[in-house]
């Protein structure tokens, strides 16, 4: 181990858990050795040397305050930085470990979303634990599952908030299954803190602590729940990061609250990212925020639509007034956009290294409080609705008092130190303003010192200054240095003057640095009393954070709603139906020239199976729906020209495989897994909205599975379906099921050319459509003869016969027992191999999907296969 300050460095660096140190030495932090090498090339630092205890080491740095940015771009890089701090001691200086910054635990995020430290317990019962903390805000929430799909749904509630960090307990870790599918699925860093603090006793001790003895009887809260919560205040104490104080209080919810999404249904709806990165997802399409504060819970409305109809008739109520009163609307937008991220200020301001400025940015945003207020009940539209409750959980005198307070103590423009003044008004400390004054006195004498000394001595050259190693000096011009008074008393000497001091000077000098340091002494005081103050009050700050914010989106939703001319929904009970009138999607909609369509989805029929040549809007059509329902669950206006909900409990996707594979990720087994989570989680009161199953395998496994999971459907889970699929034969299947009926997205030919309609009618698809396509191609005639040949004969007979050859073979079709069989039509003589093998690539053959020039090609093959 070396010695020197690279040996302080790595004796700290290995009680540290963690992969880079960066310690303070003066006025830079600098990293050593292995550590230097790390961040020169990762952050693109100068490397030096550094000689330590006789031998030399990399070193690099960076200057004290501009150790935030560095600090991001490695926490964002995946590493975990230890940050050890220098004090002063009565001999010198030593250092010690202060922080350990992780994703979770990194407070100076430039980023306004919600940064989530997750922990996720499996407890003994069986139960499952989970708790998300956003240290950035102070926000709390724990939940549990229990259950056969306990962990699965656990797993489902991680993705939700989509945490940048997570905790897994210590059995889950132990579950290699568990733990892979957690890891890959989930974008964030994993962290195995300590098992102690998992521990039941521990942590609830923990948890009591932070938030009241009583919080885990009165939230009834279960084992592995307060095991989450305890891990999670566990490890932010021991980052060191110190926003303990602004995490106010813990709130469990209730999963069942909200609608459930799967991880697959969130991503394939695009709801708060793109499947395509960079594309435009829900949130990006209707976000008219004006706040940091606002878009974050925008974001988490999204990601939790809600089941309660109460709640969400509050909501609408809410959105539809603001969409009404469009002047108070952009007054009231105007004014939230003058206004700063509480709940972020709020944390902050716990932190002990917190500084004025953060304060002035309270104080800015509180004064805009009575403005908001006046708004809202100035308009008489607003105030007769429940925006007006909204703002009644704002504490308008504590709000007011804080201001007040806060405006009384600090300057508007205060430095980003808090140890050199500069901070308070006059007037708010009595000690204060003496220690002002009499510096202001010391140093008018000062002013006018040289002015008295040139007259009294004669001595046009003269000046007055200061610097750090000479303090207060008179400097005198070489020209006149012979004519200086024997009072003055040389001190430096310099190419063109002399700098003097006198018993006087250094008498003034002595009271202003003792009255400076006694004024920086008081205000750094005063301050940390502030400070505390302001951080006692935190809970106050997160409840008015979160009322602007709540406002923020009403009014974003509304603006989004009168730009668009979107309609409020009519929620109902869940057996209600859904049924839109001029639906359009939501995003493809700001882009686009939209056709609108209608969706009517209830006792009959329950279940549609849309069926439409390729690129002709299926998918649009379904996830629209899925869409509309969402925002409708989200409180929000919605785009169409009329809209019934019937409000669903959960709402289930999947899409085809093939768009799947063009993310490279998906295999049937992927596909199957997701069908098989809808057919055990949706309800009959859910909305299942499946794009193709059964794609990605032969053709006749894939029908049965497509065909057995509509019976499933239709007659066990009994829910609301919309089902897009490729295979004409489940047509037939759904004229024969009761609350099942058929639809397809019109496309016409005119000119030779084909046209989409984008229109959905009822009934399916024109099953010659590909046939159409492959002749407006310029598909050889006998080749697309004998294709509507076939057509026909499979549609009519469900029997074709492949031609050429010895013999001819006969394929029968059988929709009704979904069985095919090939029989020789001549008796007698075995089947010819080869053409048995063209028939079944025939059977095969999904005609509506294949680019007509494939057709031909395949064709053509066949034809030249049978020849031989
Ligand atoms: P499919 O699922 O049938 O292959 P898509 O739903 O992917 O087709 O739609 C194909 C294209 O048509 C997309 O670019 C989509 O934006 C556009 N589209 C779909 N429906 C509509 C509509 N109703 N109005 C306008 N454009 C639409």
């Amino acid at each position: 181990m070396a010695t020197g300050i690279v040996g302080e460095f790595q004796a700290i660096k290995a009680n540290a858990d963690a992969d880079v140190l960066a310690m303070q030495c003066g006025d830079f932090y600098e990293f050593f050795g292995e550590d230097a090498e790390l961040v020169a090339r990762e952050l693109d630092l100068k490397l030096s040397q550094k000689g330590s205890g006789g031998e030399s080491y990399p070193m690099a740095g960076v200057p004290v305050d501009d150790l935030t940015p560095y600090l991001r771009a490695l926490v964002e890089r995946g590493y975990r930085v230890a940050v050890a701090d220098q004090y002063q001691t009565e001999d010198g200086h030593a250092r010690e470990l202060t922080r350990i910054v992780t994703p979770g635990t990194l407070l100076e995020t430039t980023d306004d979303a919600a940064t989530y430290l997750a922990a996720i317990v499996t407890g003994r019962d069986g139960r499952v634990g989970v708790g998300f903390a956003d240290i950035t805000t102070g926000a709390f929430v724990v939940t549990s599952f229990a259950g056969e799909r306990a962990v699965e749904r656990a797993i489902t509630e991680c993705h939700r908030f989509d945490p940048v960090e997570l905790l897994p307990g210590p059995m889950l870790r132990e579950d290699p299954r568990i733990a892979m599918e957690l890891l890959d699925e989930l974008d964030c860093v994993r962290t195995d803190h300590e098992e102690r603090a998992f521990g039941p006793g521990a942590a609830r001790r923990a948890v009591a602590d932070q938030f009241g003895a009583e919080t885990i009887v009165s939230l009834d809260l279960s084992e592995p729940a307060v095991s989450a919560a305890g891990a999670l205040l566990d490890y932010v104490a021991a980052s060191g990061v110190g926003v303990l104080p602004a995490m106010t209080r813990l709130r469990r919810y209730d999963p069942d609250d909200f609608v459930d999404l799967d991880v697959t249904t969130r991503r394939n709806l695009e709801l708060t990212a793109t499947m395509v990165p960079g594309g435009e997802g829900l949130l990006d399409a209707i976000d008219r925020t004006t706040t940091a504060a606002g878009s974050r819970l925008l974001a988490e409305w999204v990601r939790t639509p809600r089941r309660d109809r109460e709640v969400l008739e509050a909501r609408l109520d809410c959105v539809a007034a603001l969409t009404e009163a469009s002047i108070a609307r952009s007054a009231l937008r105007d004014h939230l956009s003058d206004t700063r991220d509480l709940a972020r200020l709020a944390s902050r301001a716990t932190r002990e290294r917190a500084d004025a400025r953060t304060l002035v940015a309270i104080r800015q945003t509180l004064a805009m409080v009575p403005r908001v207020i006046e708004t809202v009940s100035g308009d008489p539209t607003l105030s007769a609705s429940p925006l007006r409750s909204v703002l009644d959980d704002v504490d308008r005198d504590a709000v007011e008092r804080l201001h007040d307070e806060l405006a009384e103590a600090l300057r508007d423009d205060p430095p980003s130190t808090v140890t050199e003044g500069g901070i308070f008004r006059q007037g708010y400390d009595p000690d204060l303003d003496d220690l002002i004054d009499r510096n202001e006195t010391a140093t008018a004498w000062i002013d006018e010192l040289a002015p008295r000394e040139r007259e009294r001595h004669d001595l046009t050259h003269l000046r007055v200054d200061r610097n750090r190693t000479d303090g207060y000096y008179l400097q005198v011009g070489n020209s006149e240095v012979e004519d200086v008074p024997d009072t003055y008393r040389e001190i430096k000497t310099l190419k063109n003057a002399k700098r003097f001091t006198t018993p006087e000077l250094e008498e003034h000098e002595r009271e202003i640095v003792q009255l400076e340091a006694a004024r920086a002494d008081l205000e750094y005081d005063l301050f940390e009393e502030l400070r505390t103050h302001v951080a006692d009050r935190a809970g106050l700050l997160q409840s008015v954070g979160q009322t602007l914010a709540t406002l923020d989106c009403y009014a974003s939703l509304a603006a989004h709603a009168s730009d668009h001319r979107w309609v409020r929904p009519v929620l109902g009970p869940s057996t209600d139906p859904i049924d839109i009138e001029g639906g359009r999607h939501p995003v493809v909609e700001t882009t686009t020239e939209f056709v609108p369509n209608d969706v009517y989805l209830g006792d009959d029929p329950r279940i549609v199976l849309v069926t439409g040549p390729n690129m002709s809007g299926k998918s649009t059509y379904l996830r629209q729906t899925a869409l509309i329902v969402l925002l409708a669950q989200i409180g929000s206006f919605v785009p169409a020209s009329a809209a019934r909900i019937g409000v669903v409990d959960g709402i289930y996707t999947r899409v085809g495989a093939l768009d799947e594979l063009s993310q490279g990720r998906s295999t049937f087994m992927v596909e199957m897994a997701e069908l098989a989570n809808i057919l055990h989680s949706a309800t009959a009161d859910s909305l299942v909205v499946l794009d193709e199953v059964g794609r990605g395998t032969a053709t006749y496994d894939g029908i049965s599975i497509a065909w057995a999971a509509t019976e499933y459907l239709h007659n066990e889970i009994r829910c609301a379906t919309l089902f897009a699929t490729h295979y004409h034969e489940l047509t037939d299947l759904v004229d024969r099921l009761p609350a099942a009926a058929n639809a397809h997205v019109a496309a016409t030919e005119r000119n030779d050319e084909v046209t989409f309609l984008r229109t959905v009618e009822p009934g399916p698809a024109d099953r010659s459509y590909g046939i159409h396509v492959a002749e407006l191609a310029g598909v050889p005639v006998p080749v697309r003869d004998r294709a509507r040949d076939v057509l026909t004969r499979l549609r009519e007979d469900h029997a074709v016969e492949a031609r050429g050859g010895d013999a001819t073979v006969q394929a029968v079709f059988d929709l009704g027992t979904g069985t095919m069989q090939t029989h020789t039509a001549d008796g007698g003589s075995s089947p010819d191999p080869n053409a048995e093998a063209i028939l079944d690539e025939l059977r095969s053959c999904p005609i509506a999907e294949l680019p007509p020039v494939e057709l031909v090609q395949r064709v053509a093959d066949w034809q030249d296969r049978l020849e031989d």
